[in-house]
């Protein structure tokens, strides 16, 4: 049916691995080649930031398949390869060794990249961003030299780098503008609860602090704030958001608005060409817009979906967002999707870390957030995309189970 066909996947991480896996499980029986940058076969991100980053678990933990996986398969592994330009009229892509490639089906998962810092004194050694294994194993030679790290930016991977440098025995300083870490997701309510973790364990946090400029000699030797003072550190870690890849697509034309701009079958606007993972900016049948997720389950999910589409089968993309983070001994899971919300209802005393928060506008659930509480995601995304109004008592009343605030006939009207 299909083995004289070409299918091809650019981004050999999470998103593409998965897509590739997913195409031989339904039974495609063409050429397949996943085409990687990086020198790894596909990995997993989220063990960069924790265990991996301690140096608490070996290499083979973050792989996404087992080394035979893509021969067994018959996957055509391309790896230490970057797709330099993509024709989508011929349908022919180009690699940076002069390779060319006719596909049938192309899936772009570029993924994402740090946002660079531009300041005085951010080309200096010890500067270092976060998002490769590489960058990792760099990160963790400096974590097992000690000393001081200062971080900029309490976002997820700041605030994980943050505590795993904490827990590596470090003096750890971080620079957030704004007033708490993470306020930008969990607002302040909740973004207090994490400055107060980290407080805690020990972490200067300079929260509505800027900085203006790292100075040394040829490496950094101190971070100059906002407001005046001069932090003394052998190195910084730098979280300040990631940019959608979108070069390729960009050069070829494809609509692109905050990433790659797919549909709810997570095709493109040229033929044949799909985009999953980090770079794709989905339009969302729950939320009515295009939604960019920036995590690991999204990632899990729309590979293996946009392998369905690219062998024509009618699925729509409509998973709620997800997302997890580890930080310490606090561990939490997050679901939804709540630009603004008008209150926060909590069930338990966030002092204790152990709690859920949950976001409403009027009285519907946007999204909800279990902090070391667990098996209650699923009853949470319910109470999201069922829209349930909900009495906020007996939200935040733990005797009343999260289930019994579905009413049994919904998603029936729906
Ligand atoms: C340190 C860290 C910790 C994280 N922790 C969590 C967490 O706790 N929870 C959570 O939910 N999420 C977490 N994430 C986010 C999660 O890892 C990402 O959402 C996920 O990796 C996205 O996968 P992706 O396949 O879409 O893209 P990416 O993982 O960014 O991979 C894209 C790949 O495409 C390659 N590529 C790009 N352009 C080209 C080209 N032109 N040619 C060839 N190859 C190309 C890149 O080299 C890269 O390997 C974390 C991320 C990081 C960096």
């Amino acid at each position: 049916m299909t083995s004289d066909q070409t299918f091809v996947i650019v981004g050999a991480s999470l998103a593409g691995a998965k897509a590739a896996e997913t195409l031989r499980a339904e039974g495609f029986d063409g050429r397949l080649v996943l085409v990687g940058a990086e020198d790894e076969r596909p990995y997993e991100r989220p063990p960069l930031s924790k265990d991996y980053l301690r140096g608490e678990v070996d290499r083979e933990k973050v792989y996404v398949h087992p080394e035979g996986f893509y021969a067994e398969h018959d996957i055509e592994l391309r790896l230490g390869r970057t797709a330099v330009s993509l024709n989508t009229a011929g349908a022919e892509l180009a690699l940076d060794d002069g390779e060319r490639l006719r596909y049938d089906r192309l899936l772009l998962a570029t993924g994402a990249e740090p946002r660079a810092l531009s300041i005085p004194g951010a080309q200096l050694d010890g500067v270092v961003y976060l998002r490769s294994v590489a960058d990792c194993d760099a990160l963790r030679r400096r974590l097992d030299r000690g000393g001081a790290v200062v971080v900029i930016g309490a976002g997820w991977i700041g605030s994980e780098v943050a505590a795993s440098a904490r827990q590596r025995g470090l003096e750890v300083t971080v620079i957030e503008p704004m007033t708490v870490p993470l306020e930008r997701v969990l607002g302040r309510e909740v973004g207090a609860v994490y400055r107060d973790i980290h407080r805690d364990h020990g972490v200067q946090m300079l929260l509505g602090t800027g900085v203006e400029a790292f100075e040394g000699d040829t490496a950094v030797e101190r971070v100059r704030t906002s407001n005046g003072r001069a932090l003394e550190c052998d190195f910084v870690v730098v979280g300040v958001g990631i940019e959608p890849r979108i070069g390729l697509a960009a050069q070829a034309g494809l609509a692109i608005d905050n990433g790659i701009l797919v549909d709810e079958h997570l095709r493109t606007s040229a033929s044949g060409v799909f985009a999953a993972g980090d770079v794709a900016n989905a339009h969302h049948p729950f939320y009515r817009e295009p939604i960019r997720v920036e995590h690991w389950a999204n990632a899990l999910h729309q590979g293996p979906a946009a392998a369905r589409a690219m062998l024509g089968q009618p699925e729509v993309y409509d998973r709620l967002p997800y997302f997890f983070s580890d930080q310490y001994d606090v561990g939490m899971e997050y679901a939804g999707f709540a630009r603004a919300w008008e209150r926060v209802v909590f069930r338990g005393d966030p002092v204790t870390r152990e709690f859920i928060a949950f976001w409403l506008v009027e009285d519907r659930i946007v999204a909800g957030m279990n902090v070391n509480v667990w098996d209650v995601t699923d009853a949470i995304q319910r109470l999201i995309s069922e829209r349930v109004a909900v009495d906020a008592r007996r939200l935040a009343d733990p005797r009343v189970a999260l289930e019994d605030l579905v009413p049994a006939d919904a998603g029936s009207a729906a």
